[in-house]
C-alpha cells in the first residue's frame, strides 16, 4: 500500500509538474553523451478528437539512423507550439529532452468542421535516441488557459522488440550546399511533392532557386555559413497536386493538396507518416515541400513543415513566409484574408508566438526592442517610415492583438521586421549548437 502510494505520489508529481516550458529551461544541462546515442526515436502517434477534446495513443516507435538536432540545446528554451514533447529519465524526476511543435490538426479542430465530425491524424515527433529507459510525455496546449496539459505518457525501453528497426525506401539525396556536421548546422530538407521519376532533374534546380531565395532574404542571409541544405527526390507517380474543390486527385508521393479546410489557397497535406517516411536517413532539421504545381498556395507549422509550389510567381515570397511559420514559429501578422479558423487566439492570454502580442505580457515579446519613446500601443501614422512599435491587428483579428511592424513578410511579404529577425537567428542558432 505505501510504495502504491508513493507511486501515485510519484505519477501525480510527473503530470503536476514539467509540463511547462518556463520550468523545463529552469533545469540543468543534460549531457548528450550520458543519455543519448546519436540516432532517432520517432514516435508516430494518432491525434484523435473534435472541438470538445482530443486524445493521442502511440501507434509506431521507430530506430531511426540519424539525430540532426541540437546536442547542448536539448531543454527546450523556446515554449512555442500547441504540443509538447517531453522525454524524462525512468524515474520520471529529471527531465532529459524537451521540444514544441504544431499540427495540422490543432488547426483543424478550430474549423466548423470540429464541431460536428470526430477525426484521427497521423502526427509524429522524434527524439534523439535513449541509451536507457525513459518516460516519453506527449502535451498539448489547451486553449482555455494556454497552458500544455498531458494527453499520453509512456515508458520506452529502448532494447524493446517492438521498436521497429526496419530500413525504409532510401531517395536521391542531392547535396545543394553543406558547412558543417548535421549538430552544428540547421539542416534544410526540400522533398519533392508531385514530381514523376523524369521531373528530378527540375525538382532539384527548383529547389536550388528557392535556396538561393531564402539565403537572399534578410536574416537569413547573414547565417548562410550555419545552413546544410538537401533536395530528397521523392517520386510521384503523377505530377501537380489534388485540387479536391475542383474534382481533380493526383496520386503523389506525399499526399498534398489545396482546399485544406475547404480554403482554396490552403495547400498542405495530412500525410504526415509519409513525409518522415521520406526522411528517415536523412539529416533532418526542418522540412520544405516544394509541390509541382504554378497555383498560389502554400503553408507552414512550427517544426512540423512548410509547403508551397515550385511555378508560381509569388512563391519565393510565400516559400519565405511558410518558412518563417515552421522554422521560428511565427505567428500571420496580417487579419484581413479569410481564414477557416474560429476564435484562433485566446485574448485572455498571451500567445506564444514571438511576433504577436495580446499585451497581456508584452515584456515577454519585443517590448526590448522598442525605443522609449515609443507609445504602447502605437498608432498608425500614413506617412511616417515604418518603425518598431505595437500595432493593432495581427493574428487573424483586427482589434486585440498586436504586430510589431506595420508591414512584415508575415503580413504582406514586405521584409521581416526586428522580432522577427531576431526570432529567426535565435533558432538558427538553437540548431547549430551556439548560444541563443
Ligand atoms: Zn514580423
Amino acid at each position: 500500500m505505501k510504495s502504491f502510494l508513493l507511486l501515485l505520489l510519484c505519477v501525480c508529481s510527473l503530470f503536476a509538474g514539467h509540463a511547462q516550458p518556463s520550468a523545463a529551461a529552469a533545469a540543468a544541462d543534460v549531457d548528450f553523451d550520458t543519455w543519448f546515442l546519436p540516432r532517432s526515436l520517432r514516435i508516430d502517434f494518432a491525434l484523435s478528437g473534435n472541438a470538445r477534446g482530443q486524445q493521442a495513443a502511440i501507434r509506431t516507435l521507430r530506430d531511426e539512423p540519424v539525430w540532426a538536432g541540437p546536442r547542448r540545446h536539448l531543454i527546450d528554451p523556446f515554449g512555442y507550439g500547441g504540443y509538447y514533447v517531453q522525454v524524462y529519465d525512468k524515474t520520471g524526476t529529471r527531465l532529459l529532452y524537451s521540444r514544441g511543435f504544431n499540427t495540422l490538426f490543432e488547426e483543424w479542430l478550430t474549423t466548423a468542421q470540429a464541431r460536428s465530425e470526430t477525426q484521427s491524424w497521423d502526427n509524429s515527433i522524434s527524439v534523439p535516441y535513449p541509451r536507457d529507459t525513459v518516460i516519453v510525455q506527449l502535451s498539448a496546449r489547451s486553449r482555455a488557459d494556454m497552458q500544455f496539459h498531458p494527453l499520453l505518457r509512456q515508458m520506452v525501453a529502448p532494447s524493446s522488440i517492438f521498436i521497429d528497426r526496419t530500413p525504409l525506401q532510401p531517395h536521391p539525396v542531392t547535396v545543394l550546399q553543406e558547412n558543417g556536421p548535421a549538430d552544428r548546422c540547421v539542416d534544410l530538407v526540400f522533398l519533392a511533392e508531385g514530381y514523376t521519376a523524369a521531373q528530378q532533374e527540375q525538382f532539384v534546380s527548383d529547389a536550388r532557386r528557392f535556396m538561393e531565395a531564402l539565403f537572399s532574404t534578410p536574416p537569413f542571409d547573414q547565417c548562410r555559413s550555419l545552413w546544410n541544405v538537401r533536395a530528397v527526390g521523392t517520386i510521384s507517380r503523377e505530377e501537380g497536386t489534388s485540387s479536391c474543390g475542383q474534382g481533380i486527385y493526383r496520386h503523389t508521393a506525399l499526399g498534398a493538396g489545396y482546399y485544406t479546410f475547404g480554403v482554396d489557397r490552403y495547400l498542405t497535406t495530412p500525410r504526415y507518416n509519409l513525409i518522415r517516411d521520406a526522411v528517415w536517413n536523412v539529416p533532418c532539421d526542418a522540412i520544405f515541400i516544394l509541390i509541382n504545381a504554378d497555383t498560389y498556395g502554400g503553408g507552414g507549422m512550427y517544426n512540423h513543415y512548410a509547403c508551397g509550389t515550385a511555378h508560381n510567381d509569388r512563391t519565393p515570397v510565400v516559400f519565405t513566409h511558410e518558412f518563417g511559420h515552421s522554422f521560428a514559429g511565427l505567428a500571420d501578422e496580417y487579419f484581413t484574408s479569410a481564414v477557416a479558423y474560429e476564435d484562433f487566439y485566446n485574448l485572455a492570454f498571451e500567445p506564444w508566438e514571438p511576433n504577436i502580442t495580446t499585451l497581456v505580457h508584452f515584456a515577454s515579446k519585443w517590448a526590448d526592442l522598442l525605443p522609449p519613446s515609443t507609445p504602447v500601443p502605437t498608432p498608425l501614422a500614413p506617412d511616417a517610415p515604418q518603425a518598431i512599435g505595437v500595432y493593432e491587428g495581427g493574428g487573424y483579428l483586427a482589434h486585440g492583438i498586436y504586430r510589431p511592424m506595420d508591414h512584415c513578410m508575415m503580413r504582406d511579404y514586405a521584409p521581416f521586421c526586428p522580432a522577427c529577425s531576431r526570432a529567426i537567428l535565435r533558432m538558427v542558432h538553437y540548431y547549430a549548437d551556439q548560444p541563443l
